[in-house]
């Protein structure tokens, strides 16, 4: 009775707070070779504190610049935009999302706004380009970095950092434990990625940073020639990753979200210790039918 065990295996997971669309993902969870994971609100809790704001053109006052990084990205949902709009407002600048024209997102880059008349662009060191500028970077090793162009010219400089959830080290040597290999791939920069390494007690087997969206999913193909692979993801820019993958995971999907979610196997939570949980379950529930 293959049917009923598998339905009784998918109310299993559910109740644990994972919704399993199907017994194929099951059987695949079963036989997961890799897990990968986002960084950015999956490994870490995806709440940056801005540790850093510079300017560094005498042409812009600190308010002046504020004003623009705090209403461009309150038109963004990433999570940095968030703790770059509360930094604004702890120097008592309230964002201005009204007077922000053509505002565009690059997934893994940064943003785009046109305000008071400027072109003002704010990501990471791909940016530069997007504003034209031709001038050799200057490369700032540490934390996640961001950078300001008013125009094709730097005139501010920002640090952000984020810290990795409860749980996080402990599931990753879990799924170790069970002959699972761990990698984590991250549009970020390679020292914020390597500081998540480092809270992890170096579990992860790989770590693959600066990626755009779709070379996080040309790294979902390379892993697949190894066998099943899973992919976990808040869905901010990994969403091409997440259906690259043999099970996509979207984690912290809950209510009216949940209707419109494509991911193949859904977390309710961010608790990402139920990963190595369902794998045990799906271990457990294919050795029953076997
Ligand atoms: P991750 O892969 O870790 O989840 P993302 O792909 O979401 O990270 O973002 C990659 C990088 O792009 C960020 O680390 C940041 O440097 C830059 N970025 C993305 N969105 C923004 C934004 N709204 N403001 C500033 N920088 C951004
Ligand atoms: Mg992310």
């Amino acid at each position: 009775s293959t049917p009923v065990v598998n339905f009784c295996a998918l109310s299993k997971a559910a109740t644990t707070g994972l919704l399993v669309k199907g017994g194929d993902y099951l059987e695949i969870l079963a036989k997961v070779k890799t897990v990968a994971f986002d960084k950015t609100g999956t490994i870490t809790k995806g709440e940056f504190v801005v540790t850093n704001f510079q300017v560094i053109s005498d042409d812009v006052s600190l308010n002046a610049l504020l004003y623009w990084v705090s209403s461009i990205e309150s038109k963004s949902s990433h999570p940095m935009a968030a703790a770059l709009v509360e930094y604004g407002r702890q120097h008592l600048i309230e964002p201005k999302p009204e007077n922000v024209e053509d505002f565009q997102n690059f997934p893994g880059e940064g943003v785009f706004g046109k305000i008071g008349g400027k072109d003002i662009c704010i990501g990471n060191r791909r940016i530069r380009s997007r504003a034209g500028c031709a001038a050799e970077f200057q490369n700032m090793e540490g934390k996640t970095n961001g950078y300001i162009y008013c125009g094709a010219t730097l005139v501010g400089t920002f640090s952000l950092s984020d810290t990795c959830r409860s749980g996080a080290m402990e599931a990753v040597e879990e799924l170790k434990s069970l002959g699972i290999k761990c990698v984590m791939l991250t549009g970020d920069n390679h020292a914020a990625a390597m500081l998540a390494q480092d809270q992890l007690g170096h579990a992860l087997d790989a770590v693959h940073a600066e990626l755009l969206p779709e070379d996080k999913a040309r790294i979902i193909e390379e892993y697949k020639k190894e066998g099943p692979i899973v992919m976990i993801g808040d869905g901010i820019n990994d969403a091409l990753a997440l259906a690259a993958a043999d099970v996509g995971i979207s984690m912290g999907i809950s209510g009216s979200a949940l209707a419109m979610e494509t991911g193949h196997v859904i977390l309710m939570s961010n608790n990402i210790q139920k990963i190595p949980l369902a794998i045990k379950l799906a271990r457990r529930t294919l050795r029953k039918l076997i």
